[in-house]
């Protein structure tokens, strides 16, 4: 019988192979301002494609329900291991596919469904998971949302302060996914006690922050943080769960047999991966870069005439509110996504418009700052934004704005595509 063994992807499936290496030539040709993306390390990506693939390991290192996992055991115990030592967590959990089923996991075994809960509102800044009505955590939880403040577009800790004591929620959720501002764990923790609440904190964004030590962490004041390895920690794509000791047996009965079955080995090992990348000192130096450029990006908007939520940024993000252009976030994404600037529109805090159309866009300096883009980059990047923005579809400014895309990406290749 003939196998597939020596084929390459190329030699097996051309149409699969075509679409890939057309991604690719996209992903090395446009400047990827998305805030949650990055480029994973060769390394990474080995790993995530290794054979651990074939291997069906139900249970937790030392308990499986199926043999031969004696080298699985090592790889996720590893994992385990690393992510510990990296967060100064008393326990890790790596098997959550993403970011959202580590949530499902944490308040399957924090809430019963009705409870009440408390987390940042989608529309200012929080996640899907936290809340919001078309998501299961909206439909099985009674969510009570908090926002920021509409003078300083940052947290209002006196109001969650105040919602916590008059709702009595069972969990406060901490964490976003567009707020560029540090997030005080401290005082939600305190909060939290007064209110008789536990704490979680999703630090699916700023996971890599933490992790260089850029950020205050969840871990001393959170019972339960939930994070992705795909965003700012530049890892393979998925979740994992720290949490005290206490809590271990039951967070990992919640992951499996609770809301999955396999865990993803090939994935464990690229997650190992990453967190080994992210205990090197380089990490840091990496970490500093992505705030620095932030600041240097949002700085320069303002020049431009931009405004920047809030102020600035105090983390890798920038949420640039358009009411002064006159534009929405629908068309800004077209706009720049027409000359090679990869952005997402999003909601700015009190947004009048709906989540399709939007008043904002959301950049970040994860992507970029891994490709080597530094200061000058940032400054090139904003006058670009600037001048496509203002042009109302200028084909001349368009074509320009192309071409130094073009160039400046030929410039800095991406690593791992390298
Ligand atoms: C991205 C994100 C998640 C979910 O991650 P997925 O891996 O996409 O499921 C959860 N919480 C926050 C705050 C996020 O930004």
């Amino acid at each position: 019988m003939k196998t597939a063994k020596a084929s390459s992807l190329a030699q097996r499936d051309s149409e699969v192979a075509q679409i890939l290496s057309l991604e690719a030539e996209r992903l090395a040709s446009t400047i990827n301002l998305i805030a949650s993306e990055n480029h994973a390390s060769r390394a990474v990506l080995e790993a995530q494609s290794s054979l651990l693939t074939d291997k069906y390991a139900e249970g937790y290192p030392g308990h499986r329900y199926y043999g031969g996992c004696v080298y699985i055991d090592e790889i996720e115990n590893l994992a385990i291991e690393r992510a510990k030592k990296l967060f100064k967590a008393e326990h890790a959990n790596v098997q959550a596919h993403s970011g959202s089923q580590a949530n499902m996991a944490a308040y399957s075994i924090l809430l019963e469904h009705e409870d009440t809960v408390m987390g940042m509102s989608l529309r200012h800044g929080g996640h899907l998971t936290h809340g919001a009505e078309v998501n299961f955590s909206g439909k099985w939880y009674h969510f009570i949302s908090y926002g920021v403040d509409p003078k300083t577009e940052m947290l209002d800790y006196d109001e969650i302060e105040r919602l916590a004591l008059e709702h009595k929620p069972k969990l406060i959720i901490a964490g976003a996914s567009s707020y560029s501002r540090i997030i005080d764990f401290e005082r939600l923790r305190y909060i939290a006690d007064n209110a008789g609440a536990r704490l979680l904190a999703d630090m699916a964004h700023i996971a890599g922050i933490i992790a260089a030590g850029l950020h205050p962490s969840s871990v001393p004041y959170a019972q339960v943080s939930t994070a992705t390895t795909q965003k700012t920690l530049r890892g393979p794509r998925g979740g994992f769960i720290l949490c005290d000791k206490e809590l271990a047996p039951t967070i990992d009965s919640a992951v499996f047999p609770g809301m999955q079955g396999g865990p993803s080995m090939h994935i464990i090992a690229a997650k190992a991966v990453c967190f080994f990348e992210a205990m090197q000192p380089e990490f840091v130096d990496y970490q500093k870069s992505v705030l620095k450029n932030a600041r240097v990006l949002a700085s320069e908007l303002q020049r431009q005439g931009l405004r920047i939520v809030s102020g600035g940024t105090d983390n890798h993000l920038v949420l640039v509110a358009l009411s002064l252009q006159g534009i929405s976030g629908k068309v800004a994404e077209e706009a720049l996504g027409a000359v090679g600037i990869s952005v997402n529109r999003n909601a700015i805090p009190f947004d009048p418009k709906p989540p399709k159309i939007t008043s904002g866009i959301r950049l970040g300096t994860p992507a970029v700052t891994t490709r080597g883009f530094d200061t000058e980059e940032m400054k090139r990047i904003a006058a670009l934004i600037g001048k496509v923005l203002s042009s109302s579809g200028d084909k001349r400014v368009q074509e320009q704005a192309r071409q130094e895309v073009r160039e400046m990406c030929q410039q800095f290749p991406i690593p791992g595509l390298a």
